[in-house]
């Protein structure tokens, strides 16, 4: 039994699908965080291939796969550990932000990305939550969970993800009878827009209480740049969001052509990003609050998550 080949050492953290645990292997000594999924949130047969290729993938930014098991009840996941923690904890402390320091982050993400879309994988639920750092010393990300969609059960997967759907790209919420198969790289280009632009001031592109409205205004891309927090950003950044916050797949950048923008390509902006630290460390609040909320235990009532689309 390869659970045994483990020393369990204590939980990292908790996600609507899973506990991830610290463990040690026994063998050769090292540290591994196992995720441990239960079997009723999986429906699907050809795990093991989805586990393989999950295993070829190998990039600096993205927590590598290592082992993999299950008994009649779980699905273990052995992972990569790292140990900096949740992006968004960590930056929230920051007295200084720029967008010289959100570039950072951004050109790593675009980076895994473009390498796990030249594999064939759409990660689909990119999220602060999934995005990690590497060490406590610098802002070296670890992007989590990619993948993971393709383990769990569709209705599983999108109950959360609809949940919560902040980072979740206009076609997704399109599709919510569907088949949720279907979805294109596009996707993820979405979040990356949504990242950016909360690295940028602090709050989300969509909020709303009401989860129709915020449907409603995904889906119609409606947003702006609130010119009280937006003043001191430049143009570029602006303009970078624009090309993800897109309604038509087809004409949201790729991974490829963001890293081709001007906004990192060009010499970046180094003031110290006004309100920011403020609007975040509110934000990094509500989404703990709104992540506890669409936990495991939602019953996910279509009917509510269903858009109006008339009005
Ligand atoms: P979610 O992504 O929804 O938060 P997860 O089950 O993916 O849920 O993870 C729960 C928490 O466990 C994460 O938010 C993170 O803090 C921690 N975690 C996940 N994977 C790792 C890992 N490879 N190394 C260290 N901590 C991890
Ligand atoms: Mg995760």
């Amino acid at each position: 039994m390869p659970l045994a080949d483990y020393i369990l050492d204590g939980e990292l953290g908790r996600g609507a699908f899973s506990i991830v645990y610290r463990v040690i292997d026994r063998k050769s000594k090292k540290e591994f965080a196992m995720k441990v999924i239960d079997r009723k949130s999986s429906s699907k047969a050809a795990l093991q291939t989805e586990i393989e290729i999950m295993k070829k993938v190998s990039h600096p930014n993205i927590v590598t796969m290592h082992e993999y098991f299950e008994s009649t009840e779980k699905i273990y996941l052995v992972v990569e550990l790292v140990t900096g923690g949740q992006l968004f904890d960590k930056i929230m402390e920051k007295k200084f932000f720029s967008e010289k320091e959100a570039r950072v982050i951004v050109k790593q993400l675009l980076e895994s990305l473009q390498y796990l879309h030249s594999v064939g994988i759409v990660h689909r639920d990119l999220k602060p939550e999934n995005l990690l750092l590497k060490n406590e010393k610098d802002l070296t990300i670890a992007l989590s969970d990619f993948g993971l969609s393709k383990i769990l059960a569709d209705d599983v997967f999108m109950k959360t993800t609809c949940g919560t759907p902040s980072y979740v790209a206009p076609e997704v919420l399109n599709n919510i009878n569907n088949a949720p198969t279907a979805y294109t790289e596009a996707v993820d280009m979405w979040s990356v827009g949504v990242i950016a632009y909360i690295l940028m001031c602090g709050f989300p592109p969509f909020y709303s209480d009401d989860i129709r409205k915020l449907f409603e205004s995904i889906m119609a891309a409606s947003y702006d740049f609130p010119e009280k927090y937006w003043k001191n950003i430049s143009k570029e950044a602006k303009h970078f969001v624009n090309c993800f916050l897109t309604v038509d797949p087809a004409k949201r950048y790729t991974a490829k052509q963001a890293l081709e923008h001007p906004w990192l390509t060009l010499a970046p902006q180094s003031a110290p990003l006004p309100h920011w630290n403020d609007q975040i460390k509110k934000y990094v609040v509500i989404r703990r609050e709104e992540s506890k909320k669409f936990g495991a235990e939602l019953v996910f009532n279509t009917k509510l998550a269903q858009p109006t689309t008339q009005s």
